[in-house]
């Protein structure tokens, strides 16, 4: 995406190497979140593409993508989904498993938050091997939803995320 914000949006973004563990190099968004500007424009950009692209549910992946969600979802007149992990939401929940590089994880969202036939985008602050965002792709679609596209700030290439999303487009500021 060329955009004069993105230089200001990717300059808020701090960078902490070997958190939460060694090698690990973490992008921490908290520090856009002090910027109103950055943060303002970021909102801005997901806003300015999907408004008109008749998406009803803006899903937010637990923790980040309940930062960024809301305030899409509230631009764009949609409904906010959030995708929690396991054992927090307190209904009928359906999960969806997905692997990590030890083991596995899950998310989990409410039954009878969606319905089939909506349009859904997924949120989240980055993508790095693409697992979750996968997982709530099929989470999804397994009750009938459309997922039109997913949106991350953050985007580690590097990790080949894009890739586990198969032909599901990914939108992406920093990279
Ligand atoms: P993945 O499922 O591998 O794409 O990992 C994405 C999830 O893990 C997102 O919810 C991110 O917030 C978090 N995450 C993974 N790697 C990083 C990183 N280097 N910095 C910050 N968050 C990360």
């Amino acid at each position: 995406l060329k955009d004069e914000r993105i230089a200001g949006i990717a300059s808020a973004i701090r960078v902490i190497p070997d958190f939460p563990k060694p090698g690990i190099m973490f992008q921490d968004i908290t520090t856009l979140l002090l910027d109103p500007k950055a943060f303002k424009d970021t909102i801005d950009l997901f806003v300015e593409r999907y408004k008109d692209k008749n998406i009803s549910v803006v899903a937010g992946i637990e923790a980040r993508g309940f930062i960024f969600g809301p305030p899409i979802a509230l631009a764009i007149g949609a409904k906010f989904v959030p995708m929690r992990k396991p054992k927090k939401l307190p209904g009928e929940v359906i999960s969806e498993e997905y692997s990590l590089e030890y083991g596995t994880d899950k998310i989990e969202m409410h039954v009878g938050a969606v319905q089939a036939g909506e349009r859904a985008l997924v949120v989240d602050d980055l993508i790095a091997t693409g697992g979750t965002l996968s997982a709530a792709i099929r989470l999804l679609e397994r009750v009938g939803v459309e997922v039109v596209e997913c949106a991350c700030v953050i985007e580690l290439p590097e990790l080949k995320g894009r890739e586990r999303l198969g032909d599901k487009p990914l939108f992406v500021l920093v990279s």
